[in-house]
């Protein structure tokens, strides 16, 4: 008797080849082939008298007569057979499949399932799949599920080894607890299991999808809860509130807050004034005055005596806060605790700022994830930035702890937004502060589409700009061509600009794959108007502020997701002039409605839910992040599974321990290392 954990290749009809083929989608295992869910089904559940036909997806059980095929014309091979019950007659039409009508049988029944519709002049059913009459169908008569077929694997074949090992998945063992799958009202794992493969009806397929998703939902929530609780009973240093140096702060300010600052910087008071550490988001567009928050949360820290580290994703990015920060401090006397801690320092001013920071004296304390992760003795550690990081979890938390003695608070910073639905679940005990609203005085950035055709005239309406002493950004999804000539890549297009439209221009070319020395000195070139013309991958999305650059082109952009190209257009038009943000189409055909959005739409929030709608939490945070979220069946639009998926982690948290269930365990302790910021 074979077992979950056996090989494939032990399954009769499975052969070395089949094996082979699903090896290399990683199914490895019979518990892993019994793991592939169908993407989706076609209902030919519902076998239909032939004199009751209407044109659709049909199934009929019927005997076949007068198999002929013959080519009609080079290339063209066409079956033609009729298929008769006890109300009538219908004819079957195959394209270029000549082995058909010797392998079909006169006189035995058949499931016939397909669409009918007009076909050579008349109705039929065409490219019928068929199936000799038995008590399981594989492929007609049922609600057929469709996989997803990929390297030279068909749905078929799959159907066919997961009805081999269908009587295993009974063995499966039941992640959840008993007591969560009575008051939730979900069917058991195996259940679930068999139906999302051989579902019997549509309320047996509704149920399963709705269990599985749950657990699914359930998981990362849970997750995620047991993070913060993690987090939430390590001793923290609270910071008290001092109103009169948040006065002084606010009137040094060039600027008026905003509502919305404001808002978010008082809840960061209060989280530090707390004995457990904060952990707080603030999310906003480009331009949001994210920054100024981040400084203001820190003053009291700073005050009193402890230390405060602001980690960017970009040496580039470091240094710019590092300026802006010191230059929001100055009027409180308190920039010269500033230090920059960045791979390129040489080591002398390195060791001079290491030493800083473990005497105290280097209070705020801005550089590399990367660098600062890396030995550094911050005794006094109260509270951390992270800036545009989505990768920052409980493990380096952790390590930062190891090193002050305590749990630091922790604020992160995002241009990201994360839809509601998202966030209840990934992010679901996470505080969060929105900056929706943006200072007032920026023009919004005109968003345009451009088919190919239209690139020469763009290119010397942009010149004029560029005459005007304008700069552009140049976006591309790619540093080289890879495979595909279609889609456009920063070194083909940096060599394309350089010899024909703007061969007048100084251009410069900035890739992830470059020296940071390098990546800092084209970046320096860019800011200080020394190139007309950057062009890059998406190394600019974050933070960077070039205000007299008002153009935006990007290459391929239905390469990019809704929110990555709103938050790229936020480079544009950052100072006294409007931008303008160019979406470049790699074919001229009519532009999806997902990117005619970013026409029309200049809200960072609502583009996330609509990415989220259309493409999946992927195209918000990245393929890694999709995969590891692990939301194969759950709709993050299902509120409903959503909210009691939420309910039940809260609950099972109070009144149950993991320990009980070592099948939901191994899946958690995979998902805590992923519900980052938590
Ligand atoms: P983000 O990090 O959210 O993209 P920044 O913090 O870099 O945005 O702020 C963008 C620009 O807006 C900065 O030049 C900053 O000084 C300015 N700014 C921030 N808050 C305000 C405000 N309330 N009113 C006017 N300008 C502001
Ligand atoms: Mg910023």
């Amino acid at each position: 008797m074979a077992k979950l954990s056996d090989e494939l290749i032990i399954i009769k009809g499975i052969g070395q080849v089949l094996a082979d083929k699903l090896a290399s989608i990683g199914i490895k295992d019979i518990a892993g082939l019994i793991d592939y869910y169908p993407r989706r089904y076609d209902d030919y559940s519902v076998l239909t008298p032939i004199a009751r036909l209407k044109p659709g997806a049909v199934s009929i059980r019927a005997e076949i007569k007068q198999a002929k095929g013959r080519y009609v014309r080079r290339g063209l091979h066409v079956t033609e057979a009729v298929a008769s019950d006890e109300t009538s007659s219908v004819r079957l039409v195959w394209f270029n499949q000549p082995y058909r009508a010797a392998a079909l049988k006169p006189g035995v029944p058949y499931y016939i399932s397909g669409q009918f519709e007009f076909g050579r002049g008349r109705l039929a059913i065409m490219n019928p799949t068929v199936e000799l009459v038995s008590e399981f169908p594989l492929n007609t008569a049922r609600i057929v599920p469709i996989y997803k077929e990929t390297k030279g694997l068909t749905s078929r074949q799959i159907r066919r080894a997961v009805s081999e090992v269908r009587p295993l998945i009974a063995e499966l063992p039941e992640t959840l607890p008993d007591w969560l799958l009575k008051s939730y009202d979900l069917i058991g794992r195996s259940e679930a299991t068999e139906a999302i493969h051989f579902p019997a009806n549509t309320a047996n397929l509704l149920a399963a999808r709705r269990r599985i998703g749950f657990e699914e939902v359930f998981s990362l929530v849970l997750a995620s809860l047991m993070n913060k609780a993690d987090v939430k009973d390590e001793p923290s240093l609270p910071v008290k509130f001092e109103p009169e140096l948040a006065r002084e702060f606010v009137s040094g300010l060039p600027f008026k807050l905003t509502d919305d600052q404001r808002v978010a910087v008082m809840r960061i008071y209060m989280d530090l004034e707390r004995p457990q550490p904060m952990n707080r988001l603030v999310e906003g567009d480009v331009g949001s005055g994210k920054t100024v928050v981040a400084a203001m949360g820190s003053l009291m820290a700073l005050a009193q005596g402890y230390q405060v580290v602001l980690m960017a994703p970009t040496e580039i990015l470091a240094r710019q806060h590092a300026d802006t920060i010191y230059k929001l401090l100055k009027p409180l006397k308190m920039a010269d605790s500033v230090s920059l801690l960045v791979g390129s320092l040489s080591p002398a001013a390195k060791a001079r700022a290491h030493q800083a920071i473990s005497s105290g004296q280097a209070a705020f304390i801005i550089g590399t994830h990367a660098v600062i992760a890396d030995a550094v003795d911050i005794h006094k550690l109260a509270l951390v930035i992270i800036d545009e990081q989505h990768r920052f979890g409980v493990n380096q938390r952790k390590a930062l702890m190891s090193k002050a003695g305590h749990m630091p608070h922790v604020l992160s910073l995002s241009a990201t937004p994360i839809p509601r639905s998202l966030a209840l679940t990934v992010f679901g005990e996470l505080d969060i502060s929105r900056l929706q609203t943006m200072p007032s005085g920026r023009a919004p950035v005109t968003t345009k589409l451009v088919v190919p055709g239209s690139r020469l005239r763009l290119y010397s309406k942009i010149d004029k700009e560029l005459e005007r002493g304008r700069q552009m950004f140049v976006v591309t999804p790619q540093i080289t061509e890879n495979g595909d000539p279609s889609v456009s890549s920063a070194e083909e297009v940096y060599k394309t600009l350089k010899s024909s439209s703007f061969k007048h221009r100084r251009i410069g070319l900035l890739h992830g794959r470059q020296k940071p020395s390098e990546k800092n000195r084209i970046m320096e070139q860019f800011v200080a108007g020394d190139l007309d013309i950057l062009v890059s991958t998406t190394v600019i999305e974050v933070g960077v502020d070039v205000p007299n650059a008002t153009i935006m082109v990007v290459e391929s952009a239905e390469r990019f997701g809704l929110a990555q190209l709103h938050q790229l257009r936020g480079r544009v038009g950052r100072g006294q002039y409007p931008g303008s943000c160019y979406l470049m189409l790699s074919k001229s055909s009519a532009p999806t409605q997902r990117l005619k959005a970013l026409e029309s739409s200049t809200d960072g929030f609502e583009l996330a839910e609509l990415d989220l709608k259309l493409r999946g939490p992927g195209a918000i945070y990245g393929t890694l992040q999709h995969g590891v979220l692990d939301l194969r069946i759950a709709e993050l639009s299902d509120t409903e599974l959503i909210r009691s998926a939420v309910r039940a982690a809260r609950e099972f948290m109070e009144k149950d321990n993991l320990l009980n269930y070592s099948q939901l365990t191994k899946r958690i302790t995979k998902l805590r290392l992923v519900t980052n910021l938590n």
